[in-house]
């Protein structure tokens, strides 16, 4: 496709002419990049990044993020650097291309319980809404081009990934379209025979059920008609395959009870429209129990909006149907990207008594519309995905993600990982970097546990706790040393301040010295005096018996101790 192609098709889009003119130096520079790069099928490259770019134009979305689109595998595939692009585009597309590429690293590990966990960690990486689009974009594109890898392994890997991290994801931002089309693409991939079968059994019940749906249509039509509803639209759905191969393994298999399933959409104009159709309906057929939902009072977690039923209709056939005005059916294909497309239009939306049922689609949306004449700097913070903001993603030193409630302390991540590491902590390290026990993690940071087999934990972990995994753990160790939680009040909080000269198992010394004086080490804080000594100040509650001497002596036999101080804190 040439420029002047590109250019009409944008056009058609509704971007103009100024749009047209940023979006130009990344369309020549990927063509040129790409040059001498050719697809599996043949194809020259940049048919790809160029296919990404409109599908991601058809969503309305910036010109940054269509830019970025046509530069996504420039980094990737042709070792193009992210200065050049901060060079060349500016800041924001350079971040843009950075993060997708980023994303691509996020990979499935074979983790099943970690799945949910990935999800989040690859939007917690894209960190913008726009990088997830381009790479549910550019996912869709390669799935529709997937035939030609000629590994069948690698297809099958690929599929598998769509359908547990593309597709969910796509799901999650209210983008049911793309998740049908990511799964029905892969469907085939994965289970081949089934598809064939499938696809076999529904081509021969086509013609019955559409006869049928055909003729039902004027008959629901009339009637709204008469109760004085003007459909925009009646649409027989088919469902997609994906989806009815899942209510076959639901159903264990009964065909017949799936496969007659009727399936009809009514678009109207109003929200009491929907309501009064719904009625009209129930007045002409008998619903079938507990198949009602009414998604506008209660939209999906994804925002989803919509009337739902299951009525059994004209020959006693069972039909669904599904209610919704223009507005719930654009957002229901494009999910968050509905917003920009209304933006374009200046149509406004979302009903104010609505908003008290947004979800965090719709909050994301909305910070976008304020963003409107903010700095580039301001409007990028509000794109920065913290709709997670209640939970943080860190590593283990290998890699596995550990999901945790904001404000979890290495305490919570040590229990996290395995009761008797959280058992036996003696110290924390967070990117290489000793840190307390009260230390907030953020997203992102890799966090290493020290153990040592004789350390305890101790009960003024409990305020450091902040998950209840880590609490009742805690609470039941506790339990077996016959230390209850308010003994806590009968001993004095103790600080000890040491400087050392630093060396290889410093730390683990101590720690031990406290574990024969039966102490259980609260919270260590770490100061870097200079390079060679260190300041350490532990936390600890001692029995008000216990000498203040015998500690110090105890302390004092570390080798590379210099001074000691000790007093009591409230
Ligand atoms: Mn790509």
């Amino acid at each position: 496709m040439t420029w002047e192609e590109y250019e009409k098709k944008l056009r058609e889009l509704g971007y103009h002419e100024k749009d047209l003119a940023e979006i130009k130096p990344a369309f020549l520079f990927a063509e040129n990049a790409h040059k001498d790069e050719k697809r599996k099928s043949g194809e020259p490259y940049i048919t790809h990044p160029i296919a990404v770019s409109i599908y991601v134009a058809r969503r309305k979305l910036d010109t940054a993020a269509i830019s970025a689109a046509l530069l996504h595998d420039v980094v990737e595939n042709q070792g193009v650097e992210i200065e050049t692009l901060k060079k060349k585009f500016g800041d924001e597309i350079a971040f843009l291309v950075e993060a997708v590429t980023k994303v691509d690293k996020v990979r499935y590990r074979g983790i099943e319980r970690a799945s949910e966990s990935l999800r989040k960690m690859f939007l917690a990486v894209a960190e913008d809404i726009r990088v997830v689009i381009i790479k549910l974009m550019d996912r869709l594109h390669n799935m529709e081009t997937l035939e030609f890898h000629e590994e069948e392994e690698k297809r099958k890997r690929i599929a598998e990934e769509t359908l547990e991290l593309y597709a969910p994801l796509a799901d999650r931002l209210g983008m049911w379209e793309i998740k049908a089309k990511l799964e029905d693409l892969a469907f085939p991939v994965i289970y081949k025979e089934e598809y064939k079968m499938l696809t076999e059994k529904l081509a021969e019940k086509k013609e019955e059920k559409d006869k049928y749906l055909e003729k039902l249509k004027p008959v629901v039509e009339l009637e709204l008609k008469k109760e004085n509803v003007v459909p925009l639209r009646i649409l027989y759905r088919t469902k997609h395959l994906y989806s009815i191969w899942k209510k076959l393994v639901k159903y264990e298999m009964d065909f017949d009870r799936v496969l007659d399933l009727a399936a009809m959409r009514i678009v109207v104009n109003s929200i009491e429209d929907c309501y009064r159709s719904l009625g009209i309906l129930h007045k002409l057929w008998r619903p079938m129990p507990g198949r009602i939902k009414d998604f506008i009072a209660l939209p999906k977690p994804n925002g989803y909006r919509s009337l739902h039923t299951t009525v059994f209709g004209p020959e006693k056939k069972i039909v669904d149907f599904q209610i919704r005005t223009e507005e719930m059916d654009r957002e229901a294909e494009y999910g968050v990207s509905a917003h920009w497309a209304y933006e374009a239009s200046g149509k406004k939306k979302i009903t104010p008594k609505l908003d008290k049922n947004l979800s965090w689609v719709r909050e994301l949306s909305d910070w976008y519309r304020d963003q409107k004449g903010a700095s580039h700097e301001e409007t990028m913070a509000a794109l920065k995905i913290d709709f997670f903001k209640d939970r943080i993603f860190t590593l283990t030193p290998k890699g596995e993600v550990i999901d945790l409630p904001e404000g979890a302390t290495p305490v919570d991540f040590a229990y996290h990982i395995h009761s008797e590491i959280g058992d036996h902590m003696f110290g924390a390290k967070v990117n290489g970097k000793m840190v307390p026990f009260s230390y907030k993690l953020k997203s992102g940071s890799t966090v290493e546990i020290l153990t040592q087999k004789n350390k305890k934990p101790s009960a003024d972990w409990l305020d450091f706790a902040k998950t209840s995994l880590a609490k009742n753990r805690i609470r039941s160790y506790l339990r077996r040393l016959g230390i209850s939680e308010s003994t806590k009040k009968e001993h004095q909080m103790m600080e000890a301040t040491v400087i050392s000269r630093d060396r290889v198992g410093l730390l683990k010394d101590y720690s031990e010295i406290f574990a024969k004086l039966g102490i259980n080490i609260a919270d260590v804080k770490f100061d870097a005096k200079n390079k060679n000594y260190l300041k350490i100040v532990f936390t600890f509650r001692s029995k008000r018996g216990l000498l203040n001497s015998k500690i110090l002596t105890a302390l004092k036999s570390v080798k590379g101790t210099e001074t000691i101080a000790i007093r009591e804190i409230k």
